[in-house]
C-alpha cells in the first residue's frame, strides 16, 4: 500500500509515527529522501566566504548535549546554523501549505523542526553560546553579506568579556 518501513538515508521518516500515521510514498517526496543533510551547497558557500574573511571555525560540533550547529567558533562561542528554507520553514520560501496524502505529516515535520530550532537557540544561549541563523536564501542571494553578518558577531563576541560556563 505504498508504505515503506524503516526510513532511508536523508532523515525523512518513512514509518508510522506515534499517532499511527504513515508516510505514503509519492513521486514528489522521493527526490527529498536522498537529500544531503550536511555539506549542503549554501553551507559550503558560506564556509568559503568566511574563510576568505580570515575566519576559522569548526564543523558539526555537538553542543549542549544534542545540537549540532553547522559551524562553531569556540573562542568567541558563536554557533552558526545554515537553515534550509524548506526544512526550517523560511517565511519567504517555506511551503505555506502542503498538498497530497502526506500534507499533515509534512506540516507536522516542519513545525517540529522549527520547534527544535527554538529549543536549540535557548539551550545554546543557556550554555553561553551566541547563535546566528542564516537562511539558505540569504546565502544564495548574497553570500558576502551573510558572511559579514557572521563576521560581525564573531568579532563582537570575541571582544566581549565572557563569564559564560564552559560546555
Ligand atoms: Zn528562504
Amino acid at each position: 500500500m505504498g508504505v515503506e518501513e524503516g526510513g532511508r538515508r536523508g532523515g525523512i521518516p518513512v514509518r508510522a509515527d506515534s499517532a499511527g500515521s504513515v508516510w505514503v510514498s509519492t513521486e514528489r517526496g522521493s527526490h527529498l529522501r536522498g537529500r544531503r543533510v550536511r555539506d549542503t551547497k549554501p553551507e559550503v558557500m558560506l564556509r568559503s566566504a568566511l574563510h576568505a574573511l580570515g575566519l576559522r571555525f569548526r564543523l558539526n560540533r555537538i553542543l549542549a548535549g544534542r545540537y549540532r550547529p553547522d559551524l562553531t567558533f569556540p573562542g568567541p562561542r558563536v554557533a552558526v546554523f545554515v537553515d534550509g528554507c524548506f526544512w526550517h520553514g523560511c517565511p519567504r520560501h517555506g511551503a505555506s501549505r502542503f498538498r497530497g496524502p502526506n500534507a499533515a505529516l509534512w506540516e507536522a515535520k516542519i513545525a517540529a523542526n522549527k520547534d527544535r530550532d527554538v529549543r536549540a537557540n535557548a539551550a545554546l544561549a543557556e550554555t553561553g553560546w551566541r547563535v546566528v541563523r542564516v537562511w539558505e536564501c540569504e546565502v544564495k542571494a548574497d553570500v558576502q553579506q551573510a558572511a559579514c553578518r557572521v563576521d560581525a558577531l564573531v568579532r563582537r563576541a570575541g571582544s566581549a568579556p565572557d563569564g559564560a560556563p564552559a560546555d
